[in-house]
């Protein structure tokens, strides 16, 4: 069975309004109450509690190579929790719903990553800064993580109107998971630093976001809706891309091979951000193809797909025909039992995020490769589960020229 955050609510935590996905998209207009693992009460104005907080200065500019947290100038008033100690009695429009959103999202990101790994997340800055400051808007079209802080600007949506980052989940658990990168493999020398190391924050960070969106049930079926059931993407532009418009999905299921990214070779300082995010692409690319493969496995188990199909439609992908295979056995077994599909994908995601969760904690940012890493995912993996996946898992990554020795 899949984790469950559901936990929490049993246990006693504490209850937000998130938006899965970016209200803008359809089907993830109206937010979803979900519970955080902070026990009831213990979350004081703001919100804030001994590790995180959120401040809205008024006027305030991105924090720069120099300035450092904490903010000093004028605020609004932080907002309060409600009498039963939660965050739900705030709406999208409320004052301070801005503020309660960005909380809670980097807190359920943490709560995803902390069960994979089985423990707390420690900062990376905690010898200077014990608690991160989460900022929802400063006028900027970007957001980031840094020493001691995460702010949010605002972006344009496919329409052109400004939308606040802080509202955006894709967003605030992508600055998030480069948090938990920090903290759990730290920060390579200046001279150890590797373009290959940049391109992987970029890509690690785009995993954290996609598996803690699958958190959420309704994106778990919006995904398995809009594809039904039939996560094999195609080589190209694929479906789920299209239909989900989300950001993560859309880098994750690229058909991007390491040939296809320049600056890999070059020194880590010399390669622009744009070229940065391609260089993660094949890398992101490679850990999606995994988790399908994982899925495909979990539709075999279940008795939903049949053993050769899977196979068939393994080697077509392995081939670049999967376009030609008829793939109505799965779509059709989806409509079936759209239930046996949202629990394999759980699964496969759960599959995913441990043994991601495990490689990264042993990653040696300095002279960073990423064939180091993919050998390090394999050692996970044959550590959790034998040798069952490890063909499987060797091809994904040789697929996008990552060879694993
Ligand atoms: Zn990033």
């Amino acid at each position: 069975m899949p984790f469950s955050l559901n936990g929490f609510h049993r246990a006693g935590g504490t209850r937000f309004r998130l938006f899965a996905q970016s209200p803008v998209l359809t089907g993830f207009a109206r937010p979803e109450t979900v519970w955080i693992s902070s026990p009831t009460g213990t979350l004081g104005p703001g919100p804030s509690d001994a590790r995180m907080y959120v401040v809205e200065p008024v006027d305030k500019q991105p924090y720069g190579e120099s300035d450092l947290p904490p903010y000093r100038g004028p605020i609004t008033p932080p907002v309060d929790p409600s009498e039963g100690g939660h965050f739900d009695h705030l709406f999208p429009g409320d004052p301070g719903f801005a503020s309660a959103h960005m909380f809670g999202a980097v807190r359920r990101v943490l709560d995803v990553w902390e069960t994979y790994l089985g423990g707390p997340i420690h900062w990376h800055f905690a010898g200077t800064h014990p608690r991160l400051e989460m900022i929802p808007h400063v006028p900027w079209n970007n957001a980031h993580f840094g020493w001691g802080f995460m702010e949010c600007g605002e972006g344009a949506d496919d329409q052109g109107a400004l939308r606040p980052f802080a509202l955006n989940f894709d967003v605030l658990a992508h600055e998030t998971g480069h948090g938990i990168l920090f903290a759990l493999g730290g920060m390579p020398t200046p001279e150890g630093m590797t373009a290959a190391w940049r391109g992987f924050h970029e890509s690690a960070s785009d995993c954290v976001a996609m598996i803690s969106a699958l958190h959420f049930e309704s994106f778990v079926d919006h995904v398995l809706n809009a594809t039904s059931g039939d996560l094999y993407v195609e080589n190209e532009m694929n479906r789920i891309g299209e239909l989900s418009a989300t950001r993560q999905i859309r880098n994750a299921s690229n058909a991007l091979r390491l040939s296809d990214v320049e600056g890999l070779d070059l020194p880590a300082n010399e390669i622009t951000g744009k070229q940065v995010h391609a260089l993660g692409q094949p890398l992101t690319g490679a850990i999606f193809d995994i988790g399908v493969e994982f899925f495909m496995d979990g539709l075999v188990d279940a008795g939903l797909v049949t053993r050769a199909y899977a196979r068939d439609v393994r080697a077509a992908a392995r081939d670049d025909r999967i376009s030609q295979l008829d793939r109505k056995p799965c779509t059709e077994a989806f409509h079936d039992d759209p239930a046996g599909f949202r629990d394999a994908l759980g699964d496969a995601r759960d599959l995913v995020g441990l043994r991601l969760a495990e490689t990264w904690r042993r990653i040696e940012p300095d002279g960073f490769t990423y064939p180091t890493l993919a050998r390090a995912f394999l050692r996970v993996d044959r550590e959790m589960s034998g040798d069952a996946n490890r063909r499987a898992i060797r091809e994904c990554f040789e697929w996008r020229e990552i060879e694993p020795d």
